[in-house]
């Protein structure tokens, strides 16, 4: 299998962009651990600051009840704050963010005066059925309380409104690879390490 090379000696930033449930949190996990560097989930921090009831996790509960957006200044803040973490000198994977156009000008000008960028914006695809499906066999399986029907619709019409236009975004970037996500496991990630393996 072709493995991304090691890139011991200059960071790799990633962006995972995708629709909710095309998988992106399993491909996340495998290729974080072949580079070594840490995954930053926006999801994950928002809903552990949620269960600790932070000052900021009640403030964005109410916001993303109902599979909508947590606020772009609160989000962008906590990435931040994440990036400049030591751990993220090498690299790092970002999952789940940006979500939204401001977000990913945001991210730009932040990375921009450390004269850094993003090196390569995967985006994963799979039909809107499929996706379906997997997000409802999701909620069955580890009763993610964002995702009931209603939810998930909410959640796609989200993604298709807010978040896909940063597929023009960062195409126009130079920066953007098509993913297949349909597959196995391994197959969609060796379709990922191929890509990641031409990226200056
Ligand atoms: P995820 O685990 O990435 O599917 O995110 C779960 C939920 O967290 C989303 O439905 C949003 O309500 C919220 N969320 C995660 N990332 C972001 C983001 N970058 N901007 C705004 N809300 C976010």
């Amino acid at each position: 299998m072709p493995k991304p090379r090691q890139y011991g000696g200059f960071a790799m930033r990633i962006i995972f962009l995708g629709p909710p449930g095309v998988g992106k949190g399993t491909q996340s996990q495998k290729l974080v651990d072949t580079l070594d560097i840490p995954h930053i989930s926006t999801g994950e921090m928002l809903r552990e600051a949620i269960r600790a009831k932070t000052e900021l996790g009640l403030k964005v509960a109410s916001q993303m009840e109902g599979g909508r957006l947590a606020a772009d200044e609160i989000v962008v803040q906590l990435v931040r704050q994440r990036l400049a973490q030591s751990d993220c000198r090498n690299g790092y994977l970002l999952d789940g963010f940006p979500r939204t156009l401001p977000q990913a000008a945001s991210l730009d000008l932040a990375l921009a005066v450390d004269d850094e960028a993003i090196d390569a914006v995967l985006n994963l695809t799979v039909d809107q059925e499929e996706l379906f499906r997997r997000l409802m066999e999701r909620a069955k399986k580890e009763d993610r309380g964002d995702d009931n029907e209603d939810t998930i619709r909410q959640r796609m019409t989200v993604y298709h409104d807010m978040t896909s236009p940063l597929i023009a975004y960062y195409e126009e970037q130079g920066v953007l690879h098509r993913i297949d996500g349909i597959g196995t496991v391994e197959e969609v990630f060796d379709r990922i390490c191929h890509v990641l393996n031409k990226v200056e």
